[in-house]
Formats: C-alpha cells, sequence, structure tokens
C-alpha cells in the first residue's frame, strides 16, 4: 500500500446561487453550486406550480362573473 495515492478528504464548505450554505465531505476545500436542498427546481417548481393554480383560480372566478 501506498501512501500520497489517496486525494485528502476534508470538510467541504458548498455556497449555493441561493446563498444557503452547508458542508459536505469532498477532496475540494470549498464548492460553488447552482442549485441545492433548498433551492432545487422540484421544490421551486412546486411554488411555481402553487401560483399557476392561484392564477387560474383568479381566471375562473372572473370567467365566472362574465357567466353571470
Ligand atoms: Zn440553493
Amino acid at each position: 500500500m501506498r501512501e500520497g495515492i489517496h486525494p485528502e478528504y476534508h470538510e467541504c464548505k458548498v455556497v449555493c446561487n441561493c446563498g444557503n450554505e452547508f458542508t459536505t465531505g469532498s477532496t475540494k476545500e470549498s464548492i460553488h453550486v447552482e442549485v441545492c436542498s433548498k433551492c432545487h427546481p422540484f421544490y421551486t417548481g412546486q411554488q411555481r406550480a402553487a401560483s399557476a393554480r392561484g392564477a387560474i383560480d383568479k381566471f375562473n372566478r372572473r370567467y365566472g362573473i362574465k357567466q353571470d
């Protein structure tokens, strides 16, 4: 077994575009990511779907008033 062939593994600071910071194990000292678990498209997509539902509700209400 030779020494020095394995990269050093230590705690790594991850900074996301959304401003969220967390640490993980990595061979790098710091990582900058564009998405994390807090701003992942899955979550933001759900938020967008919720606001889209609100827009449809508003449209249906307006349309319902027109029908009266
Ligand atoms: Zn993020």
